[in-house]
């Protein structure tokens, strides 16, 4: 059988796919054979065989006319909160438990234009909210590293189906941590692009101002083509961006920038990243930070400075109020976007009611679990007449301070800021059942960079847990539209350490 983990990067197995020495068909047909053989029985939210091996066909033949680009016959997978023809898309609600979209989300569309073979719907949390994807309603994941821990959230199948072996990268979407925290606690490498940078049409809307999506895979060079495909000006999204710092947003500028950057490293002999400025914000590790997580970063920027890389002292003092921000924000838009579910338009219609407004109290009541539910009302409060100002305008003002501290560090004192994605790695399953802060207070160092739409990566740098067999993930920010530049660093990084080559002992 021929696994996409037999090969170490996409670039090898592109290369042997442009050869000819192994066929989209055949790696398509041992994936699915995989992955309904997978030992989590919830990860995949609907596996369609006939319609991933009719893309495995058509990458076939786009590779046999010669014209297959980087990412033909790539077996990928998409979170389900992307809208795909064929496919369900649920947003791991019972809400569209059974939708299925006129349309594709530009992102699947393009990755099918470039030859990828998807090979279906990823768990997540529902509609995006949470940190451990429990809160999906089609039963909880594993964490491909230890069954009984979270994979993380929100997109929690996107990262586990990476670090399972199924697929050689996945989308995922990111509002407030939810690509770089899944792929911290399960391994993989995973970036959260400039605000505006891929489309989020066809994306089902959390917090509109915040969502952005992102690609997850092995390695920072296995995100580089991934996300150049991914990304791009679309006329589809009113916030798209069609230049980025003069430079049109369009498919190649990540590759350009990283090779660009690469470049530079690569003339820097023996100190690589001699000049980069690495700022390392205190408050990132205060109270509440787990030892084997600060050890691990401090290894990591041990490596960076061996590399040439200086090491900056920064302070970003607002880093505890993005949580309260972030937490009046995004349930206001999510409020906001998820009226539309009224058992009308979309998805679920309670079968017994009395008028409509009793048929839309039921509808959502029936068909929403409860940590949307808590949002959808959170939001409304703080949007409702009387208490605007005192929550949603403060929280506005706060968003704004928390970019400019962001702003400042990146013009003034360094090049990039690092340090930890959590302050912990995967917790056990089920252990913030009863406390619902919880979850919250784990988002401390991945708000920042969604409130001010900066880029943002994590990569595996460490291992920690009881048994030291859980992964610690590296965060990388850079200033606004510098993606090419982060994932050159990481690529470095990875090529001086072998973390992101540490698998799940099953998949070894
Ligand atoms: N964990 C955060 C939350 O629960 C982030 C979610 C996200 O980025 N979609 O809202």
């Amino acid at each position: 059988m021929t696994q996409p983990t037999d090969y170490p990067s996409i670039a090898a197995l592109g290369k042997a796919l442009r050869d000819r020495r192994v066929s989209a068909l055949e790696l398509a047909t041992d994936a699915l054979q995989a992955v309904h053989n997978g030992p989590d029985p919830h990860l995949f939210l609907h596996v369609d065989d006939a319609l991933t091996l009719a893309q495995a066909r058509a990458a076939d033949a786009l590779l046999a006319q010669g014209k297959a680009g980087p990412l033909a016959g790539i077996p990928i997978a998409h979170k389900d909160l992307f809208v795909t023809r064929g496919w369900r898309t649920t947003a791991a609600s019972r809400m569209l438990a059974d939708y299925v979209s006129p349309f594709d989300a530009t992102v699947v569309e393009r990755l099918e234009q470039a030859g990828t073979v998807s090979l279906g719907k990823l768990s997540c949390d529902e509609f995006a909210m949470g940190s451990g994807n429990e809160n999906s309603a089609f039963g909880a994941l594993q964490n491909p590293h230890d069954p009984d821990r979270v994979p993380g959230g929100s997109s929690g199948g996107s990262a586990a189906a990476v670090a399972a072996g199924l697929v050689l990268g996945t989308t995922g979407t990111d509002s407030g941590g939810s690509v770089r925290q899944p792929a911290a606690y399960c391994g993989v490498s995973g970036i959260k692009p400039t605000y505006g940078t891929v489309s989020r049409y066809g994306v089902i809307a959390y917090a509109s101002s915040l969502d952005q999506a992102g690609p997850l895979a092995r390695s920072a060079a296995d995100l580089v083509p991934l996300l150049d495909t991914m990304s791009g000006f679309d006329i589809q999204d009113s916030t798209s961006l069609e230049t980025c710092n003069g430079v049109a947003n369009a498919p190649g500028r990540i590759t350009a920038a990283y090779d660009h950057c690469r470049g530079l490293f690569g003339s820097g002999g023996g100190q690589p990243l001699a000049g980069l400025r690495i700022g390392v914000p205190r408050e990132f590790f205060g109270a509440g930070l787990a030892t084997a997580v600060a050890d691990a970063i401090e290894a990591a920027l041990r490596v960076f400075e061996s590399l040439g890389a200086r090491r900056v002292d920064i302070s970003l003092p607002l880093t505890r109020l993005a949580i309260p921000a972030y937490y009046v924000i995004a349930p206001a838009e999510a409020s906001s976007n998820l009226a539309r579910f009224d058992g009308v338009h979309f998805g679920y219609r309670t079968p017994q009611y009395q008028d409509l407004p009793d048929m839309i109290r039921r509808s959502r009541s029936e068909a929403l679990g409860p940590e949307v539910r808590k949002r959808i009302l959170v939001g409304t409060y703080v949007l409702s007449h009387g208490y605007y100002d005192a929550y949603y305008l403060q929280a506005q003002r706060v968003r704004r301070m928390v970019a400019n501290d962001y702003r400042q560090a990146l013009d003034q004192a360094c090049d990039v800021i690092m340090g930890p994605v959590t302050p912990n790695v995967a917790r056990r399953r089920g252990d913030h059942d009863h406390d619902p802060i919880a979850d919250w207070l784990g988002d401390i160092y991945t708000l920042g960079a969604n409130l001010a739409g900066l880029p943002a990566l994590s990569i595996p740098c460490g291992l920690g847990g009881p048994a030291k067999h859980l992964p610690i993930g590296l965060q990388i920010i850079g200033r606004h539209f510098d993606e090419g530049r982060l994932l050159a660093l990481a690529d470095c990084f990875q090529q001086h350490t072998d973390w992101h080559q540490h698998t799940p002992r099953h998949v070894a």
